[in-house]
């Protein structure tokens, strides 16, 4: 076999490709087969793009402000011949950028990993059955099935297309979807005229095909461009935006207010080398350099804690988003129901059926007013199971007496309603081959099969709207054609919703003799309606609970289906969903009155209707931007093909994990992995948490530079000498922030996050009370330091010494603030003391390399540090121990009686 990426494969014949690849398109590779392949080609797996190389990411880490600033102060102490100051600086500014460095490949890691953890499935035919398989597994001759909504899984050549159309715009940037069918086309063709292919990872729109695997992996056409593209991860949010350019801000004032100094400094005589000093040490303690980094990271953590709650992030900013979130529209089936569907009642002929048994066992009853019935006296009924298990693309399995569906979960019910009433697969399809089918897709709302039996019969199931339409006639108890009457049918439709049943009609319809395929034109008139089929889907108990505790943190909850308008309603009801009420039942809006609505009117009314249904994926477009308009931030879900606009437009494109389409996911922020409502509910929790800890570290950060900046400014003012020299300042800078600060984004959540309404999007991210905190605290750090640096001189103590007692203070005064910002508004006794345990290992951690730098005489030679004596550290401790004690205080006079509304 040649090597699969050479050959002209499109200008082939499909037979002529399923010959060279030794392979015979009915039955597929054999397992065998199969194996020799993947030693011979690998895996179906495209290899790691390259994202920018790490030495430019690391050369990156020095492209700050801050850092051009130490760098000229390594170079000017170096002219003054301060060598070691020189060294000790330089040191600092490399391993920053080391450190800096791997934080940041590890978010990247993370983030990376977790996209990645979404494997594509492919269906293929293998050793001639129908197998779902991981798409990494594929092999060349492999012979696969595509439909609407899926990702092609690799490079192949098609031998059967029903409607084709491809979104290639991944591979060639033509947006516009391209019509395919099988045949060969010239050699020279270029990639987007070859119709009869399909590429790796673009997109079917529309219809279904078989193709053959003709390339697989780093052979296929999107893997040789992938080996030329870098990828760079976005890690930027709108919150780390605000900090940088807050930074940014910063930095000119204090560089203004450094030149100012050192101006005044020069004026009143003194050494240049001195005021170069001052000036450096303020830029370096003002400035807060290590807070985008620490964002991005506790960020990133929240990624990892959202995928422990099945909610995979696919991009960063979510995790900041989903804290602001307020309004979730979630889909129905499945995700706000369990999507185990019974069809307890039929309606056929007139006449009402229950059915008895629970779940996928094909065991139980069906019965007329309690008594069994016969179905060769009721030929309605017989035809409407018919229908359901003819026209009907699932599967029952049954695994060691447990019984579960290969399918859509609808279709899986309408097969137990067959087999209750003792049909079987095997006899029918024996009995009725099929010879055609029109898939259904949500945009139509209906199926079709065409079977070849003497007179070709067509049997369609859909919604009731689209089997009416289309029906002039309808089938009698005893099986003869009667003119349609609407009216009756509606009214029964109506009263199977108002149980919260999902309604699904059936007709059939003889086609001509010799008929051997049909399109919706076939399907178009002429049915003769046969019953209804009324399925319970019972509400997931998790959702439930998940929507109350939305509701609670004054988020909105709004259900959004495809299924008919009472249905939706009862079971909104009865999953718990508050909206406008019409009488006893909540108010379900129609994608068709949406339709007629203006965008102001369609903007007042979202507002306060809770159920949409029969809605059109476009509408659901329609329905974000009309939320948004009045200013919601909104999380939608969507899985089929054409919620991708809509995914994409919402603040939160939430994509369901399994039965979503990969077009969904690809257009999706956040994926389900368990397509559950409560993993939202989660998510947002999560949400809430991570941008708590973000404000408790920003809260804890800020007073420090401002304190370093302060006792500077005081120095200066007084006509003192440096406090606090520039290294000891960069070492405060550097261990605090990552021995004592990060600790913080393991604090876990506070018990109410779930009962205050969410942050305004816009709000500052410190309110007026925080920056009150700061600024307190700044000015307090600043006494402490500053005060206990003057005693230890009017004591006697040695520069160095004094100098070491300021920075200690620093380190001291952190930790105990720390504890104080383990919450912004609960003192710590109403948190529990130990419920951050990694606080105290910061801390811990934190005054042994205290003590390294006090005691340790190399250290002393680098940051001109000094030993000291007990007494001396008793008085910073208490310093420390008082800090704690005021804000204890100030919160508790902050916040009495308001515990439930974080800091606000
Ligand atoms: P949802 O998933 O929100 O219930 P869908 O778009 O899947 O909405 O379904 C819309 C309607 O189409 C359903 O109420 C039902 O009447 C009909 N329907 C659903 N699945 C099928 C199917 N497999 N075959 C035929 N009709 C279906
Ligand atoms: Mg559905």
């Amino acid at each position: 076999m040649q090597q699969q990426a050479d050959k002209n494969w499109h200008s082939m014949d499909a037979g002529q490709v399923a010959a060279e690849l030794e392979v015979k398109p009915d039955k597929g590779l054999s397992q065998q087969q199969v194996q020799e392949r993947l030693d011979t080609y690998g895996r179906n797996i495209i290899s790691q793009t390259k994202q920018q190389a790490a030495w430019k990411r690391f050369l990156l880490q020095f492209h700050q402000p801050l850092i051009y600033i130490l760098l000229a102060a390594t170079l000017v102490t170096l002219l003054l011949s301060e060598y070691l100051d020189a060294v000790v600086i330089f040191a600092v500014v490399f391993i920053n950028a080391v450190i800096g460095f791997i934080q940041e490949s590890k978010a990247l890691k993370a983030i990376d990993a977790l996209s990645k953890s979404m494997s594509l499935k492919a269906h293929v035919l293998r050793e001639g059955k129908k197998r779902d398989i991981d798409a990494q597994e594929l092999v060349p001759g492999d012979v696969v099935l595509v439909q609407a909504g899926d990702k092609f899984p690799a490079d192949l050549r098609l031998f059967q297309a029903r409607d084709l159309k491809v979104d290639e715009s991944a591979l060639t940037g033509e947006s516009l979807a391209v019509e395919k069918n099988t045949e060969a086309v010239a050699e020279d063709f270029i990639l987007g005229d070859r119709l009869g292919m399909g590429f790796a990872s673009t997109i079917i729109t529309y219809g279904q095909a078989r193709g053959i695997v003709v390339a697989t992996g780093d052979a296929t056409e999107v893997g040789k461009i992938q080996q030329s593209i870098t990828t760079a991860e976005e890690l930027e949010t709108p919150l780390t935006r605000k900090i940088k350019s807050f930074s940014q801000l910063l930095l000119w004032v204090i560089l203004g207010l450094s030149a100012v100094v050192f101006v005044v400094g020069m004026l009143r005589g003194q050494e240049l080398a001195d005021s170069f000093m001052i000036a450096v040490a303020l830029a370096v303690g003002a400035i807060p350099e290590g807070l985008p980094v620490a964002v991005t990271i506790m960020l990133a953590l929240g990624v990892s804690k959202m995928a422990k709650r099945q909610a995979i992030i696919r991009k960063l900013v979510a995790v900041e988003t989903l804290g602001s979130t307020n309004v979730i529209c979630s889909d129905k089936t499945g995700t706000l129901t369990q999507n185990q569907m019974t069809v307890q009642l039929i309606w056929a002929g007139r006449q009402e059926y229950t059915l008895s048994g629970l779940g996928y066992l094909p065991q139980g009853e069906i019965c007329e007013n309690g008594q069994a019935v016969d179905l060769a006296t009721n030929p309605a009924l017989k035809q409407c199971l018919l229908a359901g298990m003819l026209c009907n693309d699932s599967r029952l399995k049954e695994k060691s007496g447990s019984w579960s569906i290969d399918g859509d979960p609808t279709e899986g019910a309408l097969l137990v309603a067959a087999r209750k009433g003792g049909f079987t697969e095997e006899q029918l399809e024996q009995e009725y081959p099929r010879a055609d089918s029109i898939p259904f897709e949500s945009e139509h709302q209906y199926m079709a099969t065409l079977h070849a039996t003497d007179t070709p019969l067509m049997f369609v199931k859909g919604s009731l709207e689209a089997i009416l339409e289309r029906s002039s006639q309808q089938l009698t108890a005893e099986g003869k054609a009667e003119p349609l009457d609407k009216e009756s049918i509606n009214r029964q439709a109506e009263t199977l919703a108002a149980q919260g049943l999902r309604v699904l009609a059936f007709a059939v319809k003889e086609a001509a003799s010799g008929k051997k395929s049909i399109g919706h034109q076939d399907a178009a008139e002429g049915l003769v309606f046969i019953g209804l089929q009324g399925m319970l889907d019972p509400p997931r108990a998790e959702a439930i609970e998940a929507v109350s505790l939305c509701q609670m943190a004054g988020i909105e909850v709004k259900m959004i289906t495809g299924d008919h308008a009472v249905t939706a309603a009862s079971i909104a009801g009865q999953i718990g969903l508050q909206g406008k009420r019409e009488g006893e039942r909540l108010l379900a809006l129609t994608g068709r009155e949406l339709q007629a609505m203006s965008e102001d009117q369609l903007q007042e009314v979202v507002q306060e209707t809770a159920v949409f249904a029969r809605v059109a994926p476009d509408q659901k477009l329609r329905l974000v931007k009309a939320l948004q308009a009045r200013g919601k931030i909104v999380a939608m879900t969507g899985d089929g093909v054409n919620d991708g606009p809509a995914l994409k437009q919402a603040n939160i494109g939430i994509a369901m994990g399994i039965t979503g389409t990969d077009v969904a996911k690809d257009a999706a922020d956040m994926v389900l992995t368990d397509d559950n409502f409560s993993s939202i509910e989660g998510a947002v929790e999560e949400g809430r948490g991570v941008f708590d800890n973000l404000t408790k570290f920003i809260v804890w950060t800020l007073p420090t530079n401002l304190g370093e900046g302060l006792v500077i400014l005081a120095a200066i003012a007084l006509g003192a000498r440096l406090p606090i020299q520039p290294v000891q300042l960069l070492w405060i800078n550097m261990t605090t922030a990552v021995l004592l600060g990060l600790m913080l984004a393991f604090e876990p959540k506070e018990p109410d996050v779930m009962e205050r309404p969410p942050r305004p999007a816009d709000d500052p991210i410190l309110n007026k009370n925080l920056i009150m905190r700061t600024l307190l605290v700044g000015v307090l750090l600043m006494l402490a330091s500053f005060g206990l640096y003057e005693w230890e001189i009017r004591q006697g103590a040695t520069i160095a010494q004094a100098q070491t007692v300021a920075t200690t203070v620093f380190v001291v005064l952190e930790s105990f603030y720390l504890l104080n910002c383990r919450s912004l508004i609960r003192p710590l006794g109403q948190i529990g003391y130990f419920t951050n345990l990694w606080v105290y290992a910061g801390i811990g951690a934190m005054l042994l390399v205290q003590a390294l730098f006090i005691y340790l005489p190399f250290m002393n030679l680098l940051f001109h540090s000094s030993p000291l004596q007990g007494m001396q550290l008793l008085r910073i401790g208490a310093a420390g121990l008082g800090l704690f004690i005021i804000v204890t205080i100030e919160k508790t006079i902050r916040y009495k009686g308001s515990r439930s509304r974080a800091g606000k």
